[in-house]
């Protein structure tokens, strides 16, 4: 499946066509573009949700944080970004819930043993640069690369996506979706290959050496990076919720479309389109209606992992 490419880095190249897929949560995007494909680009504004059925409640739907810790670092020494991860894990949810009354529940993080080194998952995150912009990325080491030509955009997300899978086969649970981020040491800078695919929500290694701060205590991400950290996963979940890119897209009115989550604006100032928040609403995976409701336990099966409270 091809993965959705985070905006940053499709601003570089072509994106994505929306994957057809069979996820339920999805059936209300995939039949209006099915239907655009099929009437041209004259799909009716502001109705998406016209004659379809609302979703049937899934208090058991919840988003799973998962980290997978480079093979030449040890899990203790992941706790740390485990825990930044979650800041801004955290700090998206409350943004959903202040956007649309409604956001997602998330349970307890759990970490599993990657196969690859850090300096291998920084490479495959500076895979998705553009050989200029690797120039000005210092982690990003150029004999990775095959003359400056990237050997696959995807790298990054695949290695994730592949990895996670062989973890824990049979994960296809679609009560479930996954944010999965690589820790690869303390990486703030190494911010690239961010993508989804479905139940897969991949977030880049800056999202796991990064801090913070409460949303209610601070709305607008404060730090840069945690602004950046914020974006990515808000937007990648977005798209593992059904939502596409809001500039590019016929399926509701695109005014303002540069200031959505779901295009390029990070917060401060990173808003949610009425048609994004109305297809959110539609789908089982927004549900809890306050950030104290306390989300059930995961039904994976332990398998080298470690979990750690939110
Ligand atoms: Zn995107």
């Amino acid at each position: 499946m091809q993965p959705w490419l985070l905006v940053l880095v499709a601003a570089f190249g072509s994106i994505p066509a929306c994957a057809a897929d069979s996820d339920p949560s999805r059936a209300d995007v995939k039949a209006l573009i099915d239907r655009m494909k099929t009437d041209g680009a004259s799909i009716p504004a502001a109705s998406p949700s016209a004659g379809t059925p609302a979703p049937l409640a899934c208090p058991d739907c919840s988003v799973l944080p998962v980290v997978l810790v480079a093979s030449d670092l040890s899990e203790a020494a992941a706790s740390d970004g485990v825990a930044k991860f979650v800041t801004a894990l955290k700090f998206v949810q409350a943004w959903y819930l202040s956007q649309t009354g409604k956001t997602f529940a998330i349970l307890p993080a759990e970490t599993a043993a990657s196969n690859l080194t850090a300096g291998r998952w920084i490479a495959l995150s500076c895979l998705t640069a553009t050989p200029d912009e690797r120039t000005h990325n210092p982690p990003c080491d150029q004999r990775h690369f095959n003359n400056g030509r990237p050997q696959s955009r995807y790298g990054y997300y695949q290695e994730v996506e592949q990895e996670f899978k062989a973890k824990h086969p049979g994960n296809d649970d679609q009560k479930r979706r996954f944010i999965i981020a690589v820790f690869a040491g303390d990486q703030p800078n190494v911010w690239l290959g961010a993508a989804d695919g479905q139940a897969y929500a991949v977030a880049a290694p800056r999202s796991t050496s990064v801090s913070c701060p409460a949303f209610k205590d601070d709305p607008s991400g404060a730090d840069p990076l945690c602004r950046d950290s914020v974006y990515g996963i808000a937007h990648e979940l977005g798209h593992s919720f059904g939502l596409i890119h809001s500039c590019e897209q016929n399926l509701y009115p695109k005014v303002g479309c540069e200031n959505s989550f779901m295009q390029a604006k990070h917060p401060p100032g990173m808003v949610m389109l009425d048609g994004e928040r109305e297809l959110l609403l539609k789908n089982e995976f927004i549900h809890l209606t306050t950030l104290d409701e306390n989300p059930r336990r995961t039904t994976i099966p332990a398998s080298s992992r470690t979990e750690f409270g939110l």
